[in-house]
């Protein structure tokens, strides 16, 4: 009931959740609802690539073009292309020529996919490959799991929900909306204290098992310290291995599936069944942590001289995050600069809402906000209502240009890397980092200051007449 819309409180009301975690085709009625109740289809034109993205300096318009050959002209362009939407599809030899089914996890047939009796590969336990295991599990002949790196996999417990619970968030969802903003997550989750190591390890762990039996994230909030002390955050990583060595029977599987690394360093996963799957006899793990995957061979995956035949190769690869779509469409600014080429280095950005050498030119949760460390949908709604307000701005004072400062757009960046570089995120390989990604430059995507920071920033800003932007 938070992983939604709060601008309008008609919208909050009138739409029912049926479970806890809704299932995908829950979410797109939701999100045709929406598209229907706010007459939002005439606005909007599918099945359609942006290419491009041209400035001019001289007549202040973007053209745009797109993939049918059509090109447009806007006075601004509002780039909400996802943090998590260009896919990232592996570089592994041989992929091209595997002679059974692939599939991604972030482009799913509709139709679905039929597993029964099937010998089934999946590469990758991020969050799409701990969700969709034990689901491919259940109809599958014979699954192995490729894990390259174990994560900690909180229980969803997904239910139903109960209306008694429905009519109470109902009833004080404004007050619940305006306590989660002003939470670091954006999302309100009880705080149990200030540091782990301040309270007994019996306390700990009851905190801890309250918020196993709670589900979901929760947990990531119990104590404040998990970014900043180690030896705090290692109390919460243990507690979830101790989980994991309880949950699976075989103590060698367990041992590889308990991760190594720290705890919310890579992002947190939820799941349903996931650790008892592999106490199923037709689930194999395969450690693929020190030697990688050989290749793909047209009948399956070869390791470390191995060869697992297989009928459908499911690849939970994940994402190019925050930057990916970006840099995919060829967005060229002042003096023809190119996106790709001044991101060469890493993104640079002032607050995730415009770059420098890009006027008029806006990103929805772009990179050096806070984005996929908070509750997107509160986070994309803070970015539209600022660029909304900022157009307003602009019209009622005849302005046609507005630009990100070089040198704001630095001390932003600098702060951005600061921040991130002090927390425990930076102790490990993630997306978080561009770390799963060959060859892209390993700096920190999201702003990890926190949302109340972050909102409190983007307002004195706007409240100063954009300081930091260029309008004229
Ligand atoms: P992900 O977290 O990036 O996981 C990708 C997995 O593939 C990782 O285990 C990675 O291993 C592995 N991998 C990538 N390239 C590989 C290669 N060449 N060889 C072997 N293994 C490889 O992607 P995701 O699971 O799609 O999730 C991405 C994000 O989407 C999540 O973090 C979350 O924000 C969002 N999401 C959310 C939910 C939800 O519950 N709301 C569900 C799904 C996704 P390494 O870890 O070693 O790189």
């Amino acid at each position: 009931m938070f992983y939604s819309y709060q601008f309008s409180e008609e919208l909050q009301q009138e739409w029912d959740w049926p479970e806890r975690y809704p299932a995908q085709a829950d979410l797109a009625a939701y999100a045709n609802h929406v598209a229907d109740r706010f007459e939002l289809w005439p606005d909007i034109q599918f099945e359609t690539r942006v290419e491009r993205a041209i400035w001019d300096d001289e007549t202040c318009l973007w053209t745009v073009e797109t993939g049918d050959g059509a090109t447009l002209s806007a006075r601004f362009c509002i780039m909400a292309t996802g943090c998590l939407s260009a896919v990232n599809y592996p570089e592994i030899d041989g992929l091209e020529d595997f002679a059974g089914e692939t599939y991604h996890t972030a482009h799913w047939p509709e139709a679905g996919v039929d597993f029964v009796g099937k010998r089934v590969a999946v590469i990758g336990t991020g969050s799409s490959g701990v969700q969709s295991i034990p689901v491919i599990a259940d109809h599958a002949a014979h699954m192995h799991v490729f894990q390259r790196t174990a994560n900690y996999v909180m229980p969803a417990q997904n239910r139903p929900m109960a209306p008694d619970e429905v009519a109470e968030i109902k009833a004080n969802y404004p007050a619940l909306r305006a306590k989660a903003k002003q939470s670091f997550s954006g999302n309100y989750f009880p705080v149990a204290g200030p540091s782990a190591l301040a309270v007994s390890e019996e306390e700990r762990n009851r905190e801890y098992e309250a918020r196993w039996a709670m589900g979901g994230l929760a947990i990531m909030a119990t104590y404040a310290d998990f970014q900043t002390s180690e030896a705090a955050n290692e109390t919460a990583s243990e507690f979830i291995r101790n989980k994991i060595r309880a949950i699976v029977d075989d103590p060698e599987v367990a041992e590889l599936l308990a991760p190594k690394q720290l705890f919310l360093c890579k992002r947190l996963c939820v799941g349903t069944d996931y650790y008892d799957t592999y106490n199923r006899d037709n689930v194999t793990l395969v450690d693929i942590s020190e030697v990688g995957i050989d290749r793909i061979t047209p009948k399956g995956v070869a390791v470390d001289g191995d060869e697992f035949e297989v009928d459908i190769l499911v690849l939970a690869t994940g994402f190019d995050a925050v930057t990916g779509a970006l840099k995919r469409i060829d967005i060229r600014g002042t003096d023809a600069l190119r996106l790709q080429d001044k991101w060469a280095d890493g993104p640079k950005s002032y607050l995730g809402l415009g770059i420098a050498g890009f006027p008029n030119l806006f990103t929805v949760t772009g990179p050096g906000s806070p984005s996929v460390l908070t509750n997107m949908i509160p986070s994309i709604e803070q970015h539209v209502e600022w660029i909304s307000d900022c157009i307003e701005h602009m019209c009622a004072r005849h302005l046609s240009r507005i630009e990100a400062d070089a040198d704001a757009e630095a001390a932003w960046v600098a702060h951005v890397n600061d921040i991130g570089d002090q927390t425990l995120r930076a102790t490990c390989q993630s997306w978080y980092f561009g770390s799963n990604i060959p060859g892209k430059p390993r700096v920190i995507l999201p702003y990890a200051g926190g949302f109340p920071a972050y909102t409190k920033k983007c307002d004195a800003v706007a409240a100063d007449g954009y300081s930091g932007f260029v309008l004229r």
